[in-house]
């Protein structure tokens, strides 16, 4: 139970790997407080509907504001904060199920808006809170609570998807390494644009992922994840093509283009725009 929310007593299971990923946004909150001496009041964390998505009620030190929107939709009401006020820095929290599913049609237009808000997925490859359904990004075959026979649809592959739609910042994480993601969720907050921090989040209870992701030497299962190498050129975007079309899970910032207005630099330049000219002489732009 969160000692700032204490009516609101939502748990997670033991070794849920959103506890790591929660302490990872405490780290980048706390961090970025320190570096741009903003008041935390200047945050705005938007939850989508999910285990994932009570993040937003157990955050512990400094409390940003916070919205438990509904299902699938952290973008849409992510996209209406920061059109009130483009100052805040504004940060989604969203599963699997709620960001690649119901909510996949929102990731490409704020994509190609580049709106500059952060989106943390945490990815466990199910519905954890409903009870254990196939979600987008489980994998062909696996039996879940909703595929007794197996799942008989593809996974999608978040990472390539980010990358086609033209998200200028694509970063992949895991619970288990919170400095490491805390790093990540702060370049992704900093960066001016669409920014998605991709998180291998483990459902112990639904789909216990761990030992796929960080292997077991005893067992002989190598792991999945791995470091991306530090000569990686991640403005490199046919590089990013090529790390993501080979095996495994990489681990950093895999994509960064700031060569892209942020939409508040362009909504900026369309207000300047609007207010030298009347309206008649704006009219004149369109061709009746
Ligand atoms: Fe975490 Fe899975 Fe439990 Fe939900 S059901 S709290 S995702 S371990
Ligand atoms: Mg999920």
């Amino acid at each position: 139970m969160s000692a700032k929310n204490p009516e609101y007593d939502f748990k997670w299971c033991p070794g849920c790997g959103d506890f790591g990923v929660r302490r990872a946004v405490e780290f980048a909150l706390s961090d970025r407080l320190k570096e741009t001496e903003e008041i935390i009041e200047n945050t705005v964390v938007v939850a989508g509907i999910g285990c994932s998505g009570n993040l937003v009620h157990l955050l512990e030190g400094p409390q940003p504001f916070g919205i438990h929107g509904i299902h699938g939709r952290s973008l849409p009401i992510a996209f209406g904060v920061k059109m009130a006020n483009p100052d805040l820095n504004v940060l989604t929290v969203a599963g699997d199920g709620d960001f690649l599913s119901i909510g996949m049609e929102h990731i490409a237009p704020q994509a190609t808006r580049n709106l500059d808000i952060c989106s943390v997925v945490m990815d466990n490859g199910v519905y954890g809170l409903t009870k254990g359904q196939s979600s987008p990004t489980t994998e062909y075959g696996v039996k879940t609570s909703s595929t007794p026979y197996g799942k008989v649809e593809s996974s999608i592959d978040p990472l390539k998807y980010y990358l086609t739609i033209g998200a200028t910042f694509i970063a992949s994480g895991y619970s288990s390494k919170p400095r490491d993601l805390a790093k990540l969720i702060q370049a992704g907050m900093e960066h001016a644009g669409f920014a998605v921090i991709h998180v291998q989040s483990p459902c112990t209870t639904y789909n216990d992922t761990y030992e796929i992701l960080k292997g077991n030497a005893k067992k002989g299962i190598a792991p999945t994840i791995y470091d991306i190498p530090e000569e990686y050129d991640r403005t490199d975007r046919l590089a990013a093509e090529d790390l993501l079309n080979s095996s495994g899970i990489p681990l950093g910032i895999i994509y960064e283009d700031t060569s892209r207005p942020s939409f508040t630099a362009e909504n900026n330049r369309v207000k300047e725009i609007v207010k030298i000219r009347d309206i008649s002489d704006l009219l004149s732009d369109y061709d009746f």
